[in-house]
């Protein structure tokens, strides 16, 4: 069984084709400008066919995606010999909100649901709404999944999802904390489960997504009990451009004195800031490092705020959970920064965590990075958000 797996933005789509008896990505690749003029990046894995890699006019997502296809179906860069080989395909959805709480087929009732869910996500959702109908409009009646950022979230207990606000709002409009990269969280935290040898159902778990975007989650037996971000992913850590949390009466104050609209104060707060904002330097963390080892104190400052708020969160869920069983870093950042783990893990000396300094200094696999006897152990394992979907899309349709 071979399935799609689509991550389709507002002006680009990601894909990966996965080969389901073995789990191997096929082909992968990445279309660019979609509505201004069109780039498709197309890499296959297997059998040494040629990279794609050149401008095609894409005016909408169904170009995107058709040219998807002629390529995954081509001679010279394709890896399939026709579009029937396609099985089924897996979107990424960015919102559930309360109605998706795990993975399902798509139907009518299912993009009606959708639609609802948009004003939570004005950017994200429309655009993953856009490329279902592109490929249905490509691909007729090949079955399709949505897997949803929110979903793995929905266990959240109502003190941890509900504001301290009028509980009119809640009832009447859905605003609550949904929390994002799901995907992430429950993939990692299953696979953690499985290289400690330990049914999931019996560990507490917290897991640190770090990239651009960065969320922590707290996992009590296999289930996500908190989560840092919130209504919307801008919440929680400070990121690489997003301010995480914030004092609403800075967002007064800030409008008032410089006359901002409330979408030119929320372009700051969601580009301008984190990371970026306080260095002044960059979002990317190989450049505040490589500025804070030149004394540059501001590109340190963004850094040790970065590190302080994961610790705080992360402490903040042990109280949550009455304990925790290992800590897992994920995602860019995650995965690749040594410097990163070991600074976050320098505040867990109470928790009684010890770090391996060779084990932390590997790179690209799921590795233990604590000493045998830590008693909290700590993981690196690279998150796979692609594959989550596939097996999700497989197990609906019922390969
Ligand atoms: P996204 O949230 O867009 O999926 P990723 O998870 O791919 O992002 O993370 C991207 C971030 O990972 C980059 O902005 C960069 O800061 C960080 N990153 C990648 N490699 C390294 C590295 N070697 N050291 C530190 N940070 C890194």
């Amino acid at each position: 069984m071979k399935i799609l797996v689509i991550n389709a933005g507002s002006s680009s789509l990601k894909y990966q084709l996965i080969d389901m008896e073995t789990e191997q990505v096929i082909a992968k690749g990445l279309c660019e400008r979609i509505g201004i003029d069109g780039h498709l990046k197309h890499t296959p894995m297997i059998g040494g066919k040629s990279v794609f890699n050149e401008d095609v006019a894409m005016p909408t997502h169904a170009e995107a995606i058709a040219a998807v296809i002629d390529k995954l179906t081509s001679e010279e860069y394709g890896v399939v010999s026709s579009m029937k080989e396609i099985d089924a395909v897996g979107h990424r959805v960015v919102h559930g909100g309360e109605k998706f709480a795990c993975s399902v087929k798509i139907d009518d009732s299912v993009m009606a649901a959708l639609e609802e869910c948009t004003p939570f996500a004005p950017l994200h959702n429309p655009a993953n709404i856009t490329g279902i109908n592109a490929c249905k409009a490509v691909m007729g009646d090949v079955p399709m999944v949505a897997v949803f950022d929110t979903a793995f979230h929905q266990t959240m207990p109502g003190k941890a999802f509900t504001y301290a606000i009028p509980y009119e709002y809640y009832k009447n409009d859905g605003i609550r904390r949904y929390g994002f990269h799901g995907t992430s969280h429950r993939y990692v935290s299953a696979r953690c489960a499985e290289l400690m040898g330990k049914p999931i159902e019996e560990l507490k778990l917290i897991s640190c997504h770090m990239g651009n975007g960065s969320s922590i989650c707290a996992i009590d037996g296999g289930k996500s009990v908190d989560t840092s971000m919130g209504f919307t992913p801008l919440v929680g850590l400070p990121m690489g451009t997003r301010c995480g949390d914030l004092d609403a009466g800075v967002i007064q104050f800030l409008m008032n004195k410089y006359g901002f609209s409330i979408d030119e104060m929320l372009n700051i707060l969601n580009k301008k800031s984190g990371v970026l904002g306080v260095s002044g330097v960059s979002s990317d963390f190989r450049d505040l490092d490589a500025a804070a080892e030149k004394g540059d104190e501001r590109a340190q400052l963004a850094l040790d705020m970065f590190h302080y708020w994961v610790a705080k969160v992360a402490g903040s869920y042990v109280a949550a959970m009455n304990g925790v069983d290992a800590i897992i870093f994920t995602a860019g950042v995650g995965e690749n920064s040594r410097e990163t783990r070991q600074a976050i893990c320098d505040y867990f000396g109470y928790l009684g965590v010890a770090i391996d300094q060779e084990a932390n200094s590997k790179r690209g696999e799921d590795i233990m990075i604590s000493t045998p006897d830590s008693k909290v152990k700590v993981f690196v394992i690279p998150t796979n958000e692609e594959l989550v979907i596939a097996r999700d899309t497989k197990d609906i349709i019922g390969g």
